[in-house]
């Protein structure tokens, strides 16, 4: 019994034939179009060279996309990468192409990044866990009993959207001051670029790195400086970990969880940006000395997190 997983990402879809422990036996990857039509025929091609191969015992595609899921587990409600997906049934578009052979389940990156984490990942063992995917933006999943949680109408956990700031930087939502503006690699990018045009005399290993230019500083840069001691790259690190340990404490208000698991490229630098976080978590948290505290830990699925959880969730 096998699953096809396929995670629609930004650049690229990637897809994988998972077994029935979600270990990958086979793998494919292509550019995204940003044509819904040609994702769909890529996926459906996929599907057929996996039955070509051998895997005729596929049960169902999980697919892994980035936007709003309708708690039919089917529909695209918005995704701002693909304009044509605004209600757009994916399930039934790829389905057609299949001739239905197997069921298409469809979660949100995010759900499908922080279950693969509970099941084979920091999260395991849990019963409530919240996962916080810090990447471009800030994704969020959350699982209450040991069960994902999506919401009334799909849209839980959408915690990078959390109003953290009245009136505060405007987010891509269209909303201000949302958590993501302030804890995420974009804004760890922005938190270093305002401090190297502030502390030009503290801005010299990061302006080595960029090339002089500080429009070209990127993230990985940072992360590079900062795991060197750089005073500037620690600062920023310091300012996006004070936000995570703000938006985790406005989270456990309301859900109490046992572990919060950071995933993402930037979590690499470890303690810089999980001690920060950590800190601002408790001095946040209401009733702080005289309560139970999650552990809050890197994540360690790996890259593959999205691709095991979409594998997974397709059978629930
Ligand atoms: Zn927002």
């Amino acid at each position: 019994m096998t699953t096809l997983a396929i995670d629609i990402g930004g650049t690229k879809i990637a897809a994988a034939v998972c077994d029935e422990n979600d270990a990958i036996t086979h793998r494919w990857r292509v550019p995204t179009p940003m044509d819904a039509d040609a994702i769909n025929h890529h996926i459906a091609n996929i599907y057929h060279e996996a039955v070509a191969a051998g895997h005729d015992d596929i049960q169902a595609i999980g697919i892994s996309a980035a936007g709003n899921v309708g708690a039919d587990r089917r529909t695209l409600t918005f995704a701002a990468n693909i304009p044509a997906w605004i209600n757009y049934d994916l399930s039934e578009h790829i389905g057609a192409l299949i001739d239905h052979a197997v069921p298409v389940v469809v979660e949100n990156d995010a759900n499908c990044a922080g279950w693969g984490e509970y099941v084979h990942g920091a999260g395991q063992g849990s019963s409530n866990m919240v996962a916080l995917t810090v990447g471009t933006g800030l994704g969020g999943a959350i699982v209450i009993d040991g069960r994902l949680y999506r919401g009334s109408f799909g849209m839980a956990a959408e915690l990078g959207h959390l109003p953290m700031v009245p009136d505060g930087d405007t987010c891509g939502c269209g909303l201000r001051g949302c958590a993501e503006r302030y804890t995420s690699g974009s804004a760890l990018e922005r938190f270093a670029k305002s401090a190297v045009r502030r502390r030009p005399q503290d801005a010299e290993r990061l302006m080595e790195l960029c090339g002089g230019d500080v429009d070209k500083l990127e993230g990985p840069m940072v992360s590079q400086a900062a795991q060197e001691g750089d005073v500037l790259g620690l600062y920023a690190f310091g300012k996006i970990g004070e936000w995570l340990g703000r938006a985790m404490a406005a989270t456990a208000a309301v859900l109490d969880p046992d572990v919060f698991v950071i995933g993402g490229g930037v979590v690499a630098v470890g303690d810089i940006l999980l001690e920060p976080a950590r800190y601002n978590y408790q001095r946040f948290l209401e009733g702080s000395a005289y309560r139970g505290h999650a552990s809050i830990v890197a994540a360690t699925a790996g890259q593959d997190a999205g691709l095991i959880g979409a594998a997974n969730l397709a059978l629930r």
